[in-house]
């Protein structure tokens, strides 16, 4: 059986190990985490499942890496979840134990499951662990709940090296590589890429708690490889290149690291040149889901291109499908996202209608987000088929194209767009936007003209609502159920 993380055990009885995880001041080497996680895994050994209070901290990751070890299925907790979510998650994943921190207070949803600290679990060594079955269940992820209530993804060990390795042969990734961190650990993208990955590869992971531009040019000056983030991270890094303080600093930083990296959401096609032109680099964008982890990304050695995903990744089938089912064929034509290979979840947690819902006859699992094919096979998507594309006089609209139109507004800090009901057009074009400066927003009729003159007229607006901030969640994506989508 071949080894989820194969450096914890080649390292673990070594005295100069090299460090896995770093958070602020707190770092554990291979070896600590191998006999922190061994001695967790004993304790925990035999459960049904266990929950993971997952704060970005040391403790997570030794929690996590001792259930994968004890074979026990964990559930990554948000720990910022409200109590009715939380509740949700504990009844529909019934851990048998809560692992958290001995400092952290868990709220009150939680009074039901028995804690462990973490912490304080028994510190005996003990490496005699059977490598569990590739087709067990390794962790219960719930979906970030952008279109209803999250959902239990149960990801087989399998899945995850199967990831993992793809994402290995298309960016080179190498135990030498320090990945710059600054995600949440209960998400696929921050826990499975970013934890699992470079332990998988034996490099290490360096996570700075609380995102922060100055935080990135550090790590990445200091020895920092990688960068993994999502789009407001970028937006964020892209707006700090502007500003006169440190910018300096953090160009030399993201011109000197070996991948930049973004997913979870679509990276703006502005941010992207933003940053393009500040730094001569060009963020890389790779495209996956809590089922079926990663589908496609641009290589490291591939040409990244403002609005594209890449390439399926190895191992990965992909085909764009219409409506009725049927295979499209060549670039440019638009259909549902359908992907097939041994990166797949194994179901949905206590849902088996929604699980089989979700594939197709031959074993394709449709992802719900649709797009169309580059001459030369990289992907662009233009949204999720339930939120995204907006069907007005006639024609289908991805929400995307308008929303980074918008974005090009001087005037324009964020952008959502949806389509609401109109007895004309079935659908018509609304815009909610953050103004650059909410003492000046720009006009209603002056951004319309902005999208029809860039793009075509039947793509203008016909709303524009002003807000402060745009609903999102915690990493960032914007919660369009929250604009009555
Ligand atoms: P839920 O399934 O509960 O509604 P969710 O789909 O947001 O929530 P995730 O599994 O975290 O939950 O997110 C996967 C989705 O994120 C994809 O289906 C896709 O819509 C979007 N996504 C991920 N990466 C990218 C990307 N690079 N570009 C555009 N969209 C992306
Ligand atoms: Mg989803």
């Amino acid at each position: 059986m071949t080894s989820l993380l194969p450096a914890l055990h080649e390292t673990s009885d070594r005295t100069d190990s090299p460090e896995a995880v770093r958070f602020g001041e707190h770092t554990l080497t291979y070896a600590e985490l191998a006999g922190a996680s061994a001695a967790l895994a004993a304790r925990i050994a035999g459960a049904g499942r266990v929950a993971v209070w997952a704060t970005p901290t040391a403790g997570t990751v030794v929690a996590v890496v001792a259930a994968l070890r004890a074979g026990v299925p964990a559930v990554p907790l948000n720990p910022r979840t409200g109590e009715r979510e939380l509740a949700h998650i504990l009844a529909d994943s019934s851990p048998s134990l809560v692992l958290a921190g001995a400092g952290e207070e868990l709220p009150a949803a939680s009074a039901g499951v028995e804690r462990l600290d973490v912490d304080t679990a028994a510190r005996e060594w003990d490496t005699g662990f059977a490598e569990p079955p590739a087709e067990s269940p390794a962790l219960v992820v719930y979906t970030s709940g952008t279109t209803g209530p999250p959902k239990g993804a149960v990801l087989p060990r399998r899945a995850i090296t199967a990831s993992l390795d793809a994402l290995q042969d298309a960016w080179r990734w190498t135990g030498d590589d320090v990945l710059v961190h600054a995600l949440p650990l209960f998400h696929v993208h921050g826990l499975v890429l970013g934890i699992l990955g470079p332990l998988r590869r034996g490099g290490s992971v360096r996570h700075l708690g609380r995102f922060s531009p100055e935080g990135v040019a550090r790590e990445l000056l200091s020895g920092g490889t990688m960068l993994f983030g999502v789009p407001t991270m970028y937006h964020r890094l892209a707006g700090a290149l502007d500003g006169p303080d440190g910018a300096g600093e953090l160009r030399k930083a993201l011109a000197g690291a070996r991948l930049l990296v973004s997913g979870s959401a679509a990276l703006p096609v502005h941010d992207h040149e933003r940053i393009a032109a500040a730094t001569g680099r060009r963020v890389v964008e790779r495209y996956g889901m809590t089922e079926t982890l990663m589908n496609t990304g641009v290589r490291a050695d591939g040409v990244p291109r403002a609005g594209t995903v890449g390439p399926p990744l190895a191992g990965v089938e992909l085909r764009l499908v219409e409506e009725d089912g049927t295979v499209l064929e060549g670039a440019g034509a638009l259909g549902e996202i359908q992907v097939r290979g041994p990166n797949l979840f194994t179901g949905y947690l206590n849902r088996p209608d929604a699980t089989a819902a979700a594939f197709t006859e031959d074993g394709f699992f449709r992802t719900g987000d649709m797009a169309t094919l580059d001459p030369d096979g990289y992907v662009r998507i233009v949204g999720r088929k339930a939120t995204d594309l907006i069907k007005s006089g006639g024609y289908k609209i991805g929400a995307g194209e308008i929303e980074n139109a918008l974005l090009e507004h001087p005037g324009v800090r964020e952008a959502a767009v949806t389509g609401e009901p109109d007895p004309d057009l079935g659908e018509r074009i609304v815009a909610w936007v953050v103004p650059a400066d909410a003492g000046s927003p720009p006009g209603e009729r002056e951004l319309a003209d902005h999208v029809a003159g860039l793009l075509a007229p039947h793509k203008r607006p016909r709303a524009v609502r002003l807000l402060d901030a745009l609903p999102r969640n915690d990493l960032g994506k914007i919660m369009k159920r929250a604009l009555g989508v």
